[in-house]
């Protein structure tokens, strides 16, 4: 993923899958090198016999209900937790796995998840594949990505039939990442979340959005509502969810995150702006900056946006990995996209991947897990280099954004 892993996915026939964004994101070539691990399992172990009760259910808001699995240790020797389980409701349709903590350094990403039916929504074997512990494709029915600090799995992220209901278990993985870019297993106190949708999706739903001004090219939230640019970035971006049925609804607000930032493998600039969010409505946190940068061996290169994770967590605000950020940087004479950008960073956070990895040499384009999203067609939002008009989202990727806890009934 984007995350600085593009040479070592390269090598490994994978493209890149992306919460970097824009023309240069996903084109670099000189990102670490990552070789894989191996890591013990005990695959005998039944999940369903095993691991931490359920504690009570937490209402949310109409639909959704959080679990709150409470602190969880990982083995410092493994990264492995203890293995979970969690009674999800009948009607469940959707669920996010949601983990956050450890130290700074603390890389994290489900390493099983079995559901309630019975099928391995993901499979432990996975962190001895080709993927991880970075991202997971052929080991998991449901693609997920790992992230620093904090990362959420949702299922089901693609059409395959699962069933959710009843007793699901969960295992939680942690590395850290070394100076040379190998991956290591890594311990820590962690906190863990399901956050599941149940009941029949609404005909209509809302999406709250915070705009968060950084003081990037002056524009505050007094002057945002007016600023031209602004105004037409959030129409674009309301016509774009209106689509799929979605009424994106937006506050703005001041915070004192940096308006520069700068995108690595562990992201601490990008959690510290998140962190700046604190405090506001319960919404998607969208933060305004003024320039972001991958930092490339070569020097660093702007980048269009990120997201918190694919999907970013769940119904929280604050969080190191909670919320969006999007480039202001608008080259001479360069087409405003500021709204595309916006809607496509959304797309991510609400667990979109891109349609398509750009393509590399000798090698064929990753697509997504969804069989209507055509490779090369850069109408699509998640294109993976959006442009002025990529706009539109399928059938399949808006089943998708229905699964996220984040949309509320209208
Ligand atoms: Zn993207």
């Amino acid at each position: 993923m984007a995350y600085g892993l593009g040479r070592w996915l390269a090598r490994l026939g994978v493209q890149l899958v992306g919460v970097g964004c824009g023309p240069n994101a996903a084109t670099n070539t000189d990102a670490p090198f990552v070789q894989d691990i191996v890591i013990p399992h005990d695959s005998s172990v039944d999940g369903r016999q095993a691991g931490r009760g359920t504690t009570d259910a937490q209402p949310l808001s109409t639909g959704t209900v959080r679990f709150d699995l409470g602190p969880v240790a990982l083995n410092a020797g493994t990264g492995l937790s203890p293995l979970l389980t969690v009674l999800l409701p009948l009607g469940t349709r959707s669920a996010a796995v949601t983990t956050t903590g450890g130290s700074d350094g603390l890389h994290l990403v489900v390493s099983r998840w079995q559901s309630g039916a019975g099928p391995m929504i993901v499979v432990p074997g996975w962190l001895d594949s080709v993927g991880a512990p970075w991202l997971c494709t052929d080991g998991c029915l449901f693609r997920q990505a790992e992230r620093p600090r904090q990362q959420t799995a949702l299922a089901p992220n693609c059409p395959a039939e699962v069933g959710l209901a009843g007793a699901n278990t969960l295992q939680i993985y942690g590395f850290s990442v070394d100076s040379a870019h190998q991956a290591h297993p890594a311990g820590g106190s962690v906190g863990v979340r399901v956050d599941a949708v149940v009941g029949s999706a609404p005909e209509h739903a809302v999406l709250r959005v915070n705009l968060c001004l950084t003081g990037a090219l002056g524009i505050s939230a007094a002057v945002a509502p007016k600023h031209s640019r602004i105004v037409a970035a959030v129409a674009a971006l309301q016509d774009i969810f209106a689509d799929i049925s979605v009424a994106v609804t937006v506050t703005y607000a001041d915070v004192g995150g940096s308006p520069f930032v700068s995108h690595d493998v562990e992201d601490a600039e990008l959690s510290k702006l998140f962190a700046s969010g604190a405090g506001q409505p319960m919404g998607v946190n969208v933060f305004l900056v003024e320039k972001l940068t991958y930092a490339a061996k070569a020097g660093p290169l702007p980048i269009s946006g990120l997201s918190g994770g694919i999907p970013g967590p769940v119904r929280e605000v604050g969080g190191p990995q909670a919320g969006v950020a999007v480039s202001l940087q608008l080259g001479v004479g360069e087409e405003d996209r500021l709204g595309v950008a916006i809607a496509h960073e959304l797309g991510h956070f609400l667990g979109l991947f891109h349609t398509e990895e750009p393509a590399s040499p000798g090698k064929v384009p990753q697509g997504d897990q969804l069989f209507d999203t055509a490779s090369g067609a850069t109408d699509n939002l998640m294109y993976w280099s959006p442009q002025a008009n990529s706009r539109k989202l399928s059938a399949q990727q808006r089943a998708v954004v229905w699964n996220s806890a984040w949309l509320e009934p209208k």
